[in-house]
């Protein structure tokens, strides 16, 4: 075996192999994957195969697409059977929640490509003559998918990738990882030792013990799942042809032919026991295994199968595959960078590997390689997770996300699994007002403010939380509001080459004067968005930068791995002592001036600066920005001080008729001042010119990602980020649909939502060249009805910033 690769996979399961497949294709082809036992042994060999088209969430619909175009065309490549059967697929809608999510999912398979159509029952019984259809409305029949045989699949594109020069060393296992000094690995496996410069770990039900080798948490929990096949079905052995796979919230199951008999797999609701717990995880001689039967759990569920497809039920039960499989807490794949490790990689924590194993190769291949992938990451990323994240939480998360695998997850329902992870001392004061919580990176943050309990009307549609919402904004537009947001990573970043080593991570200057602010990007090699930071010049040689709260792995590397050799720099990261209040709104001044000595008038405190001042008797930074576009400071203090000075705060207010908000008032806010979103508008995909972000470029300075940039401007974007508002009903722009002229798809949008002072539904889009201008008339599809839009300035509410100026 080699000594040296560039890339050790470790793990030969449709994850390592569909990376392998891409890394190579890539050019990367002195690349080896290592499998302790033969190809597909661990969770792959055993599964259904199943690869659904059907997923709401744009850039994973773009990886499912990925493979299931990838598997289609492996046979013609390669001369091997993969076993893709092209059956497509019928899910059913049960009720008008789900209808409605079918609409919404064939806007991102207008924008991807992938056919699919909203059928009768009459039309499913046509399709599957076998089927009953009591209580279905419709279903979303996808036409692109169907299934494979995951083991011979996996062989062809194991063949692919060694034809092309990738390696594949098998019955050979990994015995551990080691980082050394010069920053390669050595990866000691029974054959021998590989040095090489980066490690993906795509050892399925074992991540989290490779990961550990390198001190990394990796979170999601080892689960049994079953499926059942049936004997022959006389009524298929008289036909030709193949249903398609069906999907049946009624039964929590799928269910299609296979060859002349019945499969059918069960996501049961119930208490389901974790595989391997009790030994600590699978053993390492573990290869294909399966788990005793347990029919006793899948009963009530095949027992409504039958009720569907009642051929079925004569044919009875051949034989029982209960596997292991793991799931991660929102049931997305852990793909992208190990936090805190530079060139270890995760390609795990997949529940349907099937479906997503080529894609995700795609799409890592392409981040390893070239810095970037081309669709946005950031819901793959591992770094989405931190310390919170532990094995009870993900345990308890990922069993949710399994029962609820064919339950509709209503937009403004909160699960109750897991939390509070992170909290704050303000909570329980808010929770006496009525606050309802969403959580981000674990902390819980106020969403809305309810006088008649936390439950949200089950739809798509504006909810029973909109008037309050309302509310909640007139409160900021008219007079004051407040709003505790907790979690903002915070890094304190110091020494005599502090603001050198700033300055070259982000595309904007560092502010000159103490006191000052400033909105700054980092960007990639290839000047694309990887943060965002408010950045505060405290002091000659000490700088405060406060990003989004999942940006805490990201930034914390990203400054660690850009301090060079002999520089004096110290970064401290901060996050977990503080805690904000945002305190927004035309009375914002006179409210806090009765709390505190400093002058707060513009003239001594304009926008964007910040002062360290005593705020009810508590030391607080205050910093005059918000995210609201209104008059307003953002007070960070400690954890310990937050109910005394949200307190005190609240208590000058009332004169004034200061009221609580939430994120969905947020939400409504920023968009009628067009701020745009890390992670959503600013993604890995996207350079400040596409996004329109050049202002706080400044092109006068050597950053990181500015010769790309320059590149960019130089051949003009093809892209553009517009605002737009929109002729909407009662349902607004939630992100992903398609953005039409005439019939041609001209662009996707990326968020929305009801903008209540200005009256208009609003919401950012990127949109081809030539569809960007001011006043173009375009039509976006919301819940499959395309509604008249028009692109207009950005920042309708205020263009001019006089209020936040006031
Ligand atoms: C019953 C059942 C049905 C399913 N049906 C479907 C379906 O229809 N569609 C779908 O998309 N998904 C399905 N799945 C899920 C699917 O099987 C998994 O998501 C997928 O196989 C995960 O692939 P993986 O590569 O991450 O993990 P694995 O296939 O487990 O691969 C990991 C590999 O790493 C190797 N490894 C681990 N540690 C080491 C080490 N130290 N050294 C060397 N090698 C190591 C293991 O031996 C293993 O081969 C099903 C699962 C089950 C249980």
């Amino acid at each position: 075996m080699q000594s040296t690769a560039r890339v050790v996979i470790i793990g030969g399961g449709v994850m390592g192999i569909g990376l392998l497949y891409s890394l190579v294709e890539e050019g990367w082809t002195d690349t080896v994957l290592v499998e302790k036992g033969e190809l597909t042994s661990g969770s792959t060999w055993h599964a259904a195969g199943q690869c659904p088209s059907f997923i709401a969430n744009y850039n994973l619909a773009k990886v499912h697409a990925f493979s299931n175009d990838l598997y289609a065309r492996l046979e013609a490549m390669t001369g091997e059977a993969t076993g893709w059967h092209a059956t497509g697929g019928i899910r059913f809608a049960m009720n008008q929640l789900e209808l409605d999510h079918f609409k919404r999912v064939e806007g991102v398979a207008a924008n991807i490509g992938f056919r699919m159509q909203v059928i009768s029952p009459e039309e499913i019984r046509r399709i599957n003559p076998f089927v009953t259809t009591e209580g279905v409305l419709a279903g979303a029949w996808t036409l692109d998918d169907g299934y494979v045989d995951p083991s011979s699949a996996c062989n062809a594109m194991a063949t692919a990738a060694k034809r092309k020069g990738g390696t594949i060393v098998r019955r050979n296992r990994v015995l551990g990882i080691e980082r050394l000094p010069g920053g390669d690995f050595r990866v000691s496996t029974e054959q021998g030792d590989i040095t090489c410069e980066h490690v993906v770990n795509a050892a399925g039900c074992y991540a989290d013990r490779v990961s550990a080798w390198l001190g990394v948490q990796t979170s999601y929990a080892n689960m049994k799942h079953q499926y059942v096949v049936t004997g022959p079905v006389k009524e298929f052995l008289d036909r030709d042809g193949e249903i398609p796979v069906m999907r049946d919230p009624y039964c929590s199951s799928y269910y299609r032919q296979e060859q002349k008999s019945g499969l059918i797999g069960i996501y049961e609701n119930s208490e389901t026991e974790e595989a391997w717990r009790e030994q600590g995880g699978p053993a390492w001689d573990s290869e294909n295994e399966l788990f005793p039967a347990q029919l006793d759990r899948l009963m009530p569920f095949l027992e409504r199968v039958m009720d569907r497809m009642p051929i079925f039920a004569e044919a009875g039960i051949k034989k029982v595959v209960n596997g292991a499989i793991s799931h991660t807490p929102d049931s997305n794949p852990l793909v992208g960078p190990a936090p805190g490790v530079r060139n270890f990689w995760l390609a795990t924590g997949t529940g349907i590997g099937i479906a997503q194993g080529p894609g995700c190769g795609k799409y890592l291949a392409q981040w390893m390689v070239h810095g970037d992938a081309e669709i946005n990451m950031a819901g793959m990323d591992p770094r989405r997770y931190g310390e919170f994240c532990d094995q009870d939480y993900a345990s308890a998360k990922a069993h949710r996300e399994y029962w609820d695998m064919y339950r509709l997850i209503p937009p403004g329902e909160e699960r109750p699994e897991g939390r509070p992870a992170k909290s704050t001392p303000l909570d329980p004061v808010l929770v006496a007002k009525g606050c309802v919580f969403t959580e981000g990176f674990g902390w819980e943050r106020p969403k809305w403010f309810s006088a008649t309990g936390p439950d949200e009307d089950e739809t798509f549609r504006r909810t029973n939380a909109h008037p309050v919402v309302a509310e909640e904004c007139r409160a900021v537009r008219e007079r004051i509001g407040i709003m505790e947001l907790p979690g903002f990573t915070r890094h304190e970043v110091s020494g005599p080459d502090a603001e050198a080593l700033l300055n070259r991570v982000c595309a904007n200057r560092m502010p000159k004067r103490t006191g000052g602010i400033i909105l700054a990007h980092a960007l990639s090699d290839g000047g694309r968005f990887i943060t965002e930071f408010t950045i505060t010049r405290m002091a000659e040689d000490r700088f405060l930068l406060l990003s989004g709260a999942s940006a805490y792995h990201r930034d914390q590397d990203l400054l660690h791995r850009a301090i060079r050799e002999g520089e004096d720099v110290t970064i401290d990261n901060v996050t977990d002592d503080w805690t904000t209040l945002i305190v927004a709104g035309p009375r914002t001044r006179d409210v806090l001036a009765g709390l505190t000595s400093a002058d707060l008038s513009s003239a001594s405190f304009p926008w964007l600066t910040a002062q360290e001042i005593t705020l009810a008797g508590r030391p607080v930074r205050a910093l005059r920005v918000n995210y609201v576009g209104e008059l307003g400071w953002e007070l960070h203090c400690r954890m310990a001080d937050a109910v005394a000075v949200y307190e005190a705060i609240w208590k000058a207010g009332e004169p004034f008729g200061i009221a609580d908000f939430g994120l969905y008032a947020m939400n409504s806010l920023r968009l009628e001042k067009s701020y745009a979103g890390l992670g959503v508008e600013l993604t890995n995909e996207i350079t400040p010119v596409e996004a329109n972000m050049l202002r706080f470029v400044k092109l006068d300075h050597e950053f990181r990602g500015k010769a790309a940039v320059e590149k960019v401007l130089a051949s003009g974007a093809t892209t553009h980020l517009v605002t737009v508002k929109v002729d909407a009903v009662d349902f607004d722009i939630a992100g992903g649909e398609p953005v039409f002229a005439g019939e041609r798809v001209v662009g996707v949008t990326t968020s929305g939502g009801y903008g209540h002072a200005t009256g208009l539904s609003l919401g950012f889009a990127y949109v081809d060249s030539g569809f960007d201008a001011t006043g173009t008339k375009l039509e976006i599809m919301l819940l499959g009805d395309r509604r008249a839009a028009e692109v207009i300035p950005a920042s309708v509410y205020d263009p001019d910033n006089l209020r936040l100026r006031a």
